[in-house]
């Protein structure tokens, strides 16, 4: 009866006019005027699934108290409820138990897909395919929708360039304005153009701000970044998905420049609500309000929640501090009533915009989810998705593509026949072991004789999200067999990297070798018969300078979810040339890192020629990184020439247009990823060596060339100063265009 009311409280029909945009909010005030401040503050507060919903009520203990709250009207959404049946039972409670009937937000990790599961976000970025990476995101809405989500906690914006960070597989890699337009592209993927449609769903850009720069790597540690850093780099992707209109953000574990993030004002109040005018709502991370109490910041539950709704903070995952203490802190005046109503206009709001007062049940339609879980439109995306992904690090006498039919292939590693570990971290409801495996993929795609065998055993046992990998460092079973293997075949595929689980939220590592005693099982084939095509699984970058000295063919296959195999087939046997770009730097070994292309110089850079001491470098490595951003080969070869600028001056305000000419010279079709970096050679502030400010994919057949335009304007040209202005500075600046950040080709420009 209550939901009857609301509904007549309502109207209907699309939204997005400005009378419409008043008409929902005086639905919203009109709801706000009926809730007492225990209510309002219930809004503010997000459970995780706490029991077996569709199961009895629970009795005793916390998941008793939560069901309480959950009754008396006192939460305001939901995670890990997944199923439209289940996601039907919590909503069935909140709309028909409750005083108000105020529906719930159903939240989910819906990352790289939901039961269907697409590459990891950093493999779909080395794809630098735009409205690829949008459909993918367009699919995982769907099929997440489909199961009673409304909410995904993604994308995850962090710029990070520091692969020992096992979150890296979740972000789009190390840079500013590559992972940026992956941003944009992401939330409309997963918010369309009007939330009422149930195939959309809200989405959250996180972790606001600086998680991708925690010291060392090691995940949830400390965040000292200046300003300009902040600005420039960390900022621009949150920035993109608020131009894309991204509904919600959540803060971040880290403290950052002194101040855990979900407690910052700064972040939270100054930047985001206010100089980028935010509307949405801020929910923090996992329990990170009670662990600024760990931070050294907050010295009980009910500081912390003060500190942190007077900072901004929305809604309370998990941490029970705002449904606990919020009302008291309102009545001793610790925190402002209206701040309480500010959070809750903001939440209620989108819960009107995704049309869950009109059908508190929208999303939970059994015969949809059956409907939509798995259909061929997904597959198809996913393994599209996949084969873009893969990147092709070398091909030296062109060992690739393989034949067909009529070759002895020796398949060889663990992870060759692994069908869970493509599924990589934060896999959604997908089942395990549900992934192609490569074996499977190369046995479905082609009819050559395939030996496989596992070697050694490198990880052990069943892998999940809660526990740590264990890795087997000792076994040498399989050995012989597989030296075995090789010796009598022609071709010799190695599937070797981390497992799915290796990567992934509290997965740093100190080492980014080959887990176990993979990279002997390398080198002990290779005795045998070099002629090695090493296929990379894995969500990060990892050192593999050995294999990168030795190995004739090395493919870049990160963890590319449920149609993996396939798509590594497709590529090793030329049905898909290979046309992927490294979207983070590969370094030569761990002391390098973090090691990122767009660095500014030092006052002592190498000077080719000159024998030094004092200069930036070490004695025992060079500076440059294995593989550089932007980096990735193709079956085909391709030559740039006649670089060109419409003019070498410009104003300021105005425009250049840079051309350039790109030709296939090898035997195939391919797609080259054309990109344009910028250097600011002086300016009030240091800017980088280089910066990618364009890129362009094209499709050319043997022998065909292409002139490709770029435009240059304030925004390519233009920098955040350490105050956050945006500034275009006159002066010189070099344009160079290439096949990865590393290209030498370059024009003058003069900005007036
Ligand atoms: C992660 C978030 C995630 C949340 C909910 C946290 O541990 O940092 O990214 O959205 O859990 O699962």
């Amino acid at each position: 009866a209550s939901f009857m009311f609301l509904v007549i409280l309502g109207c209907q029909g699309p939204k997005s006019s400005s009378t419409e945009d008043s008409t929902l909010d005086a639905r919203v005030d009109s709801l706000m005027a009926l809730m007492t401040l225990e209510e309002k503050v219930g809004q503010m507060n997000q459970y995780n699934g706490f029991w077996e919903v569709t199961g009895p009520a629970p009795k005793e203990g916390d998941a008793a108290k939560k069901y309480d709250h959950l009754r008396k009207g006192l939460v305001g959404s939901m995670l890990n409820v997944t199923g439209s049946e289940n996601v039907r039972a919590v909503q069935r409670i909140a709309v028909e138990e409750t005083r108000l009937g105020i529906p719930l937000l159903i939240g989910y990790d819906v990352i790289h897909g939901f039961k269907t599961l697409s590459p990891i976000p950093l493999a779909e970025a080395a794809s630098w395919d735009l409205l690829a990476i949008r459909k993918s995101a367009e699919m995982a809405a769907k099929e997440s929708s489909a199961a009673g989500i409304n909410w995904t906690f993604a994308p995850m914006v962090d710029i990070s360039r520091d692969a020992r960070w096992g979150r890296v597989m979740e972000g789009a890699g190390e840079d500013t304005y590559l992972g940026s337009l992956i941003a944009y592209e992401r939330v409309k993927g997963f918010q369309g153009d009007d939330l009422s449609q149930t195939h959309t769903i809200l989405a959250t850009a996180k972790h606001f701000a600086g998680y991708g720069f925690s010291e060392s790597g090691r995940d949830y540690n400390t965040v000292d970044v200046g300003t300009s850093t902040l600005y420039n780099d960390i900022f621009p992707p949150f920035q993109a998905a608020i131009d894309a209109d991204v509904k919600t953000f959540m803060n971040s574990f880290n403290i950052l420049n002194g101040i855990p993030a979900t407690g910052n004002s700064f972040l939270q109040r100054e930047i985001l609500k206010g100089k980028w005018g935010f509307e949405g709502f801020v929910v923090s991370d996992w329990g990170s309000i009670g662990e600024m109490m760990v931070h050294g910041f907050a010295k009980d539950g009910k500081h912390a929640a003060e500190l942190a709704v007077n900072a901004g903070s929305d809604m309370d995952m998990e941490s029970v501090l705002y449904v606990e203490h919020l009302v008291s802190l309102v009545k001793e005046g610790k925190v402002k009533e209206s701040d309480i109503d500010d959070a809750v206009r903001r939440i209620l709001k989108l819960k009107f915009e995704l049309g869950l007062f009109e059908d508190p049940y929208n999303y939970c339609n059994p015969e949809r989810e059956k409907e939509i879980t798995g259909r061929k439109e997904i597959r198809d995306a996913v393994l599209d998705m996949a084969q873009k992904s893969i990147v092709l690090l070398k091909n030296e006498g062109s060992i690739l593509p393989l034949k067909k039919s009529g070759t002895k292939i020796a398949l060889i590693g663990q992870l060759a026949a692994d069908k869970d570990s493509p599924l990589g971290s934060w896999r959604g409801m997908v089942e395990a072991n549900s992934a192609v495996s490569v074996l499977e993929g190369l046995t479905a795609n082609g009819e050559n004789q395939i030996l496989f065998e596992r070697g050694p055993l490198v990880f052990e046992g069943t892998q999940n999200f809660a526990s740590e990998v264990k890795v087997n460092q000792q076994d040498r079973s399989g050995i012989q067999e597989a030296i075995r293997a090789a010796r009598q075949a022609e071709v010799v595929i190695m599937v070797l990297g981390e497992n799915g689980f290796q990567s992934g939220e509290g997965r740093s590592r100190t080492d980014l070798g080959l887990p176990g005693l993979q990279q002997e099982l390398l080198e002990e084939i290779f005795k045998v018969n070099p002629n090695i095509v090493l296929v990379l699984m894995n969500g990060r970058p990892l050192v593999i300078d050995w294999a990168a000295k030795n190995i004739p063919a090395i493919v870049e296959a990160w963890q590319l979810g449920s149609e993996s195999g396939n798509a590594i087939a497709k590529v090793l046997y030329g049905d898909y040339n290979p046309s992927g770009k490294l979207p983070m730097t590969f370094p030569r070994n761990v002391g390098q890192v973090p090691i990122y292309y767009n660095q500014k110089s030092t006052g002592r850079p190498d000077i080719p020629g000159q024998d030094m001491v004092f200069w930036s470098h070490y004695i025992d490595s060079p500076n440059r990184p294995l593989y550089p951003f932007g980096y990735g080969l193709s079956y085909t070869t391709f030559e740039y020439s006649d670089l060109k600028l419409s003019a070498p001056q410009m104003s300021n305000a105005g425009n250049v247009e840079l051309s350039v000419t790109l030709k296939n010279t090898g035997g195939v079709k391919g797609k080259e990823t054309v990109q344009l970096y910028i250097r600011d050679l002086v300016a009030s502030t240091s800017r980088p060596i280089r910066e990618l400010k364009g890129f362009q994919q094209v499709e050319l057949a043997p022998g065909e060339s292409k002139m490709l335009k770029f435009t240059i304007d304030e925004k390519s040209l233009g920098f955040y100063t350490p105050t956050g202005e945006w500034v275009v500075e006159p002066g010189d600046f070099k344009l160079f265009v290439g096949g990865d950040s590393s290209c030498e080709m370059n024009v003058d420009l003069t900005v007036e």
